[in-house]
């Protein structure tokens, strides 16, 4: 076996086990663990410093988890947007393909808790019916494997589905969405490295939501698929008790960039049953961008995105307080510290360097933007 698929097997998954390395009465979560599997891995279990941290908060069974009647179990309206078994096409161009429901640890918070942690990876058949969907539908150039985690399938299926998906000619992009990088380190191994690298373009998204998550063995996982080619971003879901704090989204931020994993989304967490004690306020994240925004690198910044429920899709949402008013004169702007600026529009027909540049209203015009675009000397 594998030496990744051993340590996989070492995880906690049992109430009984749970008791004996974190001191939970088996007795409070039997009843979870049934319908909402629990799983969590050495890397995960080492990384896990007292009851009721971040990390325990995120793997740990809750028994709250069972008295949320009231959300939906699939508040995006997945199944209803599925062409075929384990394909949800939402946007234009581009689908999700579902290739597994298993993961290497089961998150609290999952969406999809309505499905993980049944056994069994994409059929042969079930790939193929998938194959023929996409090869119908030409507008389709982007294809994200998702799951369940796509990186547990054994290395001959990865590369059966990157193959299969590399034999569609109008397919531009392969993603990865995937927590193994940061939860179960060792799977990332050269051999999976080398396949991946023959199927170019391939992206990756992980998945982190707290610093402590990058230990030196998780960034050399990172490392090794940056050395391959593949574009690392993060996606992260705004949790309570876990990450609600722009302090500790900073420190994330900078953790994921020392990975090599550039932040792409932050998620508001969605409806889903037995997952609404994780939930936060909108205003929360709009904080925690407006603390990141110019405060750090650009780089460090995610997009801050509610996944709309009802299937509208990732809506994305920015402080308000960046553009004051826009009208034909131009565009009235606050910056991070605070201050305000005029950004003139270009005028229809005339020399735009002599445009309406007005002076600003307000007190603090330093020689930013309301200079720029005047240099008519
Ligand atoms: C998130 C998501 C995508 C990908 O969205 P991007 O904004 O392109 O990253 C595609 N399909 C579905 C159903 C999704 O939920």
């Amino acid at each position: 076996m594998d030496d990744w698929k051993q340590i996989l097997a070492e995880s906690i998954t049992k109430p009984k086990d749970l008791a004996k390395h974190l001191g939970v009465d088996p007795k409070d979560i039997e009843h979870i663990v049934g319908p909402y599997p629990m799983r969590i891995t050495p890397t995960v279990l080492s990384t896990i410093k007292a009851k009721g941290d971040a990390i325990w908060k995120q793997v740990v069974p809750e028994p709250v988890e069972m008295d949320d009647f009231d959300a939906p179990a699939d508040p995006l309206e997945e199944d209803t947007d599925s062409p075929v078994p384990h394909l949800v096409h939402r946007y234009p161009d581009r689908v999700l393909l579902m290739v597994t429901n298993q993961c290497p640890i089961y998150c609290r918070f999952c969406t999809r808790k309505r499905l993980v942690g049944k056994p069994g990876f994409l059929k042969k058949g079930e790939l193929d019916q998938a194959v023929a969907w996409l090869r119908a539908h030409t507008e389709v150039r982007d294809v994200i494997l998702s799951g369940g985690d796509p990186l547990l399938l054994p290395d001959h299926l990865i590369e059966r589905i990157l193959k299969a998906l590399r034999g569609i000619p109008h397919l531009e992009l392969i993603r990865f969405g995937s927590r193994v990088p940061g939860t179960l380190p060792q799977r990332i191994t050269p051999r999976l490295c080398e396949i991946v690298k023959r199927y170019h373009p391939i992206y990756m998204n992980l998945h982190f939501n707290h610093p402590d998550e990058l230990t030196p063995e998780v960034k050399e996982a990172c490392g090794r698929l940056a050395d391959v080619g593949v574009p690392l971003g993060a996606q992260t879901v705004l949790l309570k008790g876990v990450n609600d704090d722009p302090e500790i989204m900073k420190r994330l931020m900078h953790q994921l960039l020392l990975a090599r994993v550039k932040p792409y989304y932050l998620y508001q967490a969605d409806l889903t049953r037995g997952t609404n004690h994780f939930r936060t306020s909108v205003e929360t994240g709009l904080k925690i961008i407006q603390a990141l925004q110019g405060h750090t690198s650009g780089m460090a910044v995610p997009h801050f995105v509610i996944d709309a429920p009802g299937g509208g899709g990732k809506i994305p949402l920015l402080p308000d307080e960046y553009l004051l008013n826009l009208d034909d004169h131009g565009a009235v702007l606050k910056n991070y510290e605070n201050r305000t600026y005029h950004y003139p529009q270009p005028v229809e027909g005339s020399d735009q360097t002599r445009s309406r540049a007005l002076p600003m209203v307000g007190a603090s015009v330093p020689g930013g933007l309301c200079g720029s675009g005047t240099m008519d000397d």
